[in-house]
């Protein structure tokens, strides 16, 4: 379920029960689980399941926080749906069949009667709006969960970008008529972009045509982001910001776009999200419809709209990590500052606690390395945790009345006094 506050705003890595480490696990190959691992943000419970540890919590806490705040803007209702799943309304869709969606979990009751473990919310949020839809009057609705979702994918060989369990946040859209939908459709287009810039990956993420949809162009749209780590073939127009889905890239498409096959190129790319026509099938399935102006019966028209938290946070590793460890965007970094104090004798352990109390108190996110260890583990440690800042207290820097900053992505070092690092 979502977690709106965040715990705790600053902490003492000595009280972290996490513990950085060498080696990923043998059978790690993702490059983002192996980072996150080392560092202390998951834990590997089994292929494709990880756990999300305190650093870990609180990354996924800012990204959902972010999207949160764009789902609103855009008219948003949050909720949060069961997990287990009512295989009557699934058998309306014909979904509940294997053959249909492949990847099911599914369970059984005591009395031996099946249930299934989500993997989707199509048709048990269209079943449960039927109780709240009548008239015209009550739509257009946009509805919105963060929600574990299970999937007996083939192939967990991802990281975290490709869980068998894995939050997602769903978006459903009601409206009236195809025309109502279609302008909700491009702001949440709008919406998503925003979102990846956001978390800091906007320039290296693109709307995608991709297959699917029930339009009568019968596209959808994948935000792909460029990443050698992806699954995905896409042919990218950089300056257009615009790309296509291998699997629907032809001369046909290429000039619907109004793009220049000359100026495509072929990259391999991760599906951070996308966003969906369904048209009225879900609808129609469960008889979900609403009464017109004219006191006529119509359909509701659909749209799904989905983002992996835990992709995204994985291809947010992917990408922007170096031979060191992980680079964090400010927006979605687990803290800003990383204070780091060298030599350990009791004028350094004053002046940097002094600090660090300073830092908390105006509310900056601080993660304070006050553990009893070399120089060289904490600038480790701190490269592979990737902070935004790393602020150095050493008898050198005491000396000199200032504090050295590190600024983690580019390496930047500047002497800053107590009011500039405040104000970073
Ligand atoms: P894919 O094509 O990668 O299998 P999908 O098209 O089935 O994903 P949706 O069911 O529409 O994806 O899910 C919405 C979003 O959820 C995707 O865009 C992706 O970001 C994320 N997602 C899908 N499957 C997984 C997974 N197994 N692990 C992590 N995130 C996932
Ligand atoms: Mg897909």
């Amino acid at each position: 379920m979502g977690v709106l506050i965040l715990i705790f705003k600053h902490m003492r890595q000595s009280h972290l029960f996490t513990k950085t480490r060498r080696e990923a696990p043998k059978d790690e190959t993702a490059k983002n689980a192996q980072l996150l691992i080392r560092a202390g943000f998951v834990h590997k419970e089994m292929a494709g399941v990880y756990t999300y540890l305190p650093l870990g919590l609180r990354v996924l806490n800012k990204i959902e926080n972010i999207i949160r705040e764009e789902m609103n803007a855009l008219g948003g209702q949050e909720i949060n749906m069961t997990t287990l799943q009512d295989p009557a309304i699934w058998k309306k869709s014909g979904r509940w069949d294997d053959e249909m969606v492949d990847n099911w979990f599914k369970t059984k009751l005591k009395n031996d009667e099946e249930v299934g473990i989500a993997n989707t919310h199509e048709e048990p949020l269209s079943n449960l709006l039927k109780q709240h839809i009548a008239s015209y009057k009550d739509l257009p609705k946009y509805i919105y969960q963060f929600q574990t979702k299970f999937r007996n994918e083939l192939r967990a060989k991802s990281g975290i970008m490709r869980g068998r369990e894995f939050l997602m946040k769903d978006m459903y859209s009601f409206d009236t008529t195809e025309e109502a939908f279609k302008d909700f459709y491009e702001r949440a287009a709008q919406a998503y972009a925003k979102i990846f810039d956001r978390v800091g990956i906007g320039e290296i993420t693109y709307r995608t045509v991709a297959a699917g949809g029930s339009f009568t162009s019968g596209y959808t749209d994948e935000f792909q982001t460029v990443s050698d780590a992806g699954e995905d073939t896409i042919y990218v127009d950089e300056k257009k910001k615009r790309a296509i889905n291998k699997e629907v890239y032809t001369d046909e498409v290429v000039a619907e776009l109004g793009l220049d096959k000359k100026a495509l190129t072929e990259k391999k790319a991760i599906e951070v999200g996308n966003i969906f026509p369904l048209g009225t099938k879900y609808s129609d399935a469960v008889g979900l419809s609403y009464i017109n102006e004219n006191g006529k019966k119509q359909s509701v028209h659909m749209g799904s709209y989905g983002i992996g938290l835990t992709r995204l946070m994985g291809t947010v590793v992917e990408t922007l990590s170096d031979d060191k460890g992980i680079v964090w965007p400010e927006s979605i970094a687990p803290f800003k500052i990383h204070l780091v104090s060298l030599g350990g004798d009791d004028e350094v352990n004053a002046y940097a606690d002094a600090l660090y109390k300073k830092l908390t108190d105006s509310g900056v996110e601080v993660l304070y390395d006050d553990r009893d260890t070399s120089t060289g583990a904490k600038f480790a440690d701190s490269d592979l945790i990737g902070i935004p800042y790393r602020a150095v207290v050493s008898k050198k820097t005491i000396d000199k009345g200032k504090t050295e900053v590190v600024e983690r992505a580019t390496g930047k070092t500047e002497m800053m006094t107590e009011d500039e690092l405040l104000n970073l």
